[in-house]
């Protein structure tokens, strides 16, 4: 595939959305595409290490592959989309602007790529008033 093919691929896949933070591309713009295992450790370029990701949680990522469970004080390999599903690991708070993990690393993800930091509630609680948030 070529990187063109391989985008609109990953993108589609994705309904257009971050595969961790579940933001919309309708909201946050800039929609990139992560290599679950990084490039620098030998992850490929292929549909299968692939992810739509956001820029906030991209800014957050970088190469890592662990986070910390902040309930545990433990190292927890980070979530994985291609191989895990999201429901299993991660639900919204009955106040949907918070991201809660149900699993160990549930809450390392959040911790590591700092999905419910302070910037982020707040542009989710706009959503919610437009209808944007929680994704159906
Ligand atoms: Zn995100």
């Amino acid at each position: 595939l070529t990187k063109d093919e391989l985008r609109r691929f990953v993108t589609e896949r994705a309904s257009g959305r971050c595969e961790y933070c579940q933001a919309n591309a309708l909201v946050i713009v800039i929609m990139e595409l992560d290599h679950i295992i990084p490039r620098a450790q030998g992850g490929e370029t292929t549909t299968e290490n692939l992810c739509l990701y956001c820029r906030h949680c991209n800014g957050y990522k970088h190469n890592f592959l662990t986070g910390i469970d902040p309930q545990t004080q433990t190292e927890q390999p980070l979530f994985n989309p291609r191989t895990q599903a999201w429901t299993d690991h991660f639900r919204w708070d009955d106040e949907p602007s918070l991201l809660l993990g149900r699993t160990p690393t549930g809450r390392a993800t959040i911790q590591r790529l700092q999905i419910n930091r302070e910037m982020i509630v707040k542009a989710r609680k706009l959503w919610i008033e437009a209808g944007w948030h929680p994704p159906k």
